[in-house]
């Protein structure tokens, strides 16, 4: 009997939850010192408009992580219906104010408020989110900048998993400017992670399967559930799923985190693969904890 089943040797889990604990352990270390120093302890603000449900999980989510690693958190809600003038006066505020080292606006924002005047409203140094486009433009320089939380946290799993980069071909689904595009450009950067033959595609990419069955490895970050299929890699791939997408389904909270590669097929033909949840989300968490205390030692330690 054991003989007509074929051997299949499943793919290694890229373990974000673990890897994510391991660095908010080393930024609580970090943190203890400096509380031990006398000096105060880093603190974030979590902009809040609305009451999207996604949103209020991510801020609730971003003071816990704050809570963990010994930072100061606060949170600043507004209703939707907020007007922009309120919204960048609170940013200019934020700007000033040397009790806070970084602080983020929870997106998407509601129609009345553009969106870019936002971002561009928010002060480089405090831009812990990365989505400046001083701080974009540093990445693509290769400059030191605050990475955007998700592509760190993808580069961070590949480091340290010692995932080999160089020379590989990465192929890239999604070019939003929060993933995507940047993902795009750190992992063709001349560094490790990077070093790799970079792909991106996107909706208007005919026939994607020609391109993720060449890909040694895939990034998928399209919101697609279960989009990339085990026949459309290559043996050995490695797989790294940014999608979550909650599906409803009859489950006590009414719907399920999906990601945009279907694991099942995929963990028989990759050899390595972040799974969903527990993959690159808590990863993306952890980062913005990093990038926070890394504002903290730019601004404090510089007065
Ligand atoms: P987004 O702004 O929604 O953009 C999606 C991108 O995917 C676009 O570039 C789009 O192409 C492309 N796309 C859509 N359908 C496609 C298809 N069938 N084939 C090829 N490309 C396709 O994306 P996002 O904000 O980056 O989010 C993507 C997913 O990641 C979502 O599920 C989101 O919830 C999740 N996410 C997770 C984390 C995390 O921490 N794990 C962080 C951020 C986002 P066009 O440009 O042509 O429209």
């Amino acid at each position: 009997e054991s003989k007509s089943k074929s051997i299949s040797i499943m793919a290694k889990i890229l373990d974000g939850l673990k890897v994510s604990k391991e660095i908010k352990k080393e930024i609580r270390a970090d943190v203890d010192k400096i509380v031990a120093g006398k000096r105060r302890p880093p603190h974030l603000v979590a902009i809040l408009v609305g009451s999207n449900g996604a949103s209020m999980t991510y801020v609730n989510n971003k003071i816990k992580d704050c809570k963990e690693v010994g930072f100061k958190s606060s949170l600043i809600k507004f209703s939707s219906t907020v007007s922009e003038a309120e919204l960048l006066e609170t940013i200019s505020e934020l700007n000033k104010d040397k009790d806070v080292d970084g602080f983020i606006v929870q997106l998407p924002l509601p129609k009345q408020i553009d969106q870019e005047k936002i971002i561009m409203a928010i002060d480089p140094r405090k831009d812990v989110d990365g989505f400046h486009p001083e701080n974009f433009g540093k990445m693509a320089l290769e400059m030191d900048t605050f990475l955007p939380a998700t592509p760190f946290g993808i580069l961070t799993l590949l480091e340290r998993y010692q995932i080999d980069t160089k020379g590989k071909h990465c192929v890239i689904i999604g070019r939003s400017r929060i993933v995507g595009k940047p993902m795009s450009i750190l992992m063709g950067r001349k560094d490790f992670p990077g070093n790799s033959t970079v792909t991106l595609t996107h909706s208007y990419t005919p026939h994607i399967e020609d391109f993720t069955k060449n890909a040694d490895i895939v990034i998928t970050a399209l919101g697609d559930p279960n989009f990339l299929k085990g026949e459309m890699i290559k043996k050995g791939a490695v797989v790294i799923d940014v999608g979550i997408t909650r599906v409803e389904d009859n489950t006590e909270k009414g719907y399920t985190l999906t990601g945009d590669v279907d694991f099942e097929s995929c963990k028989e033909i990759a050899s390595a693969i972040t799974p969903v949840p527990g993959g690159v989300g808590p990863m993306t968490r952890a980062m913005l904890m990093k990038n926070t205390i890394l504002a903290y030692k730019t601004s404090v330690y510089n007065d």
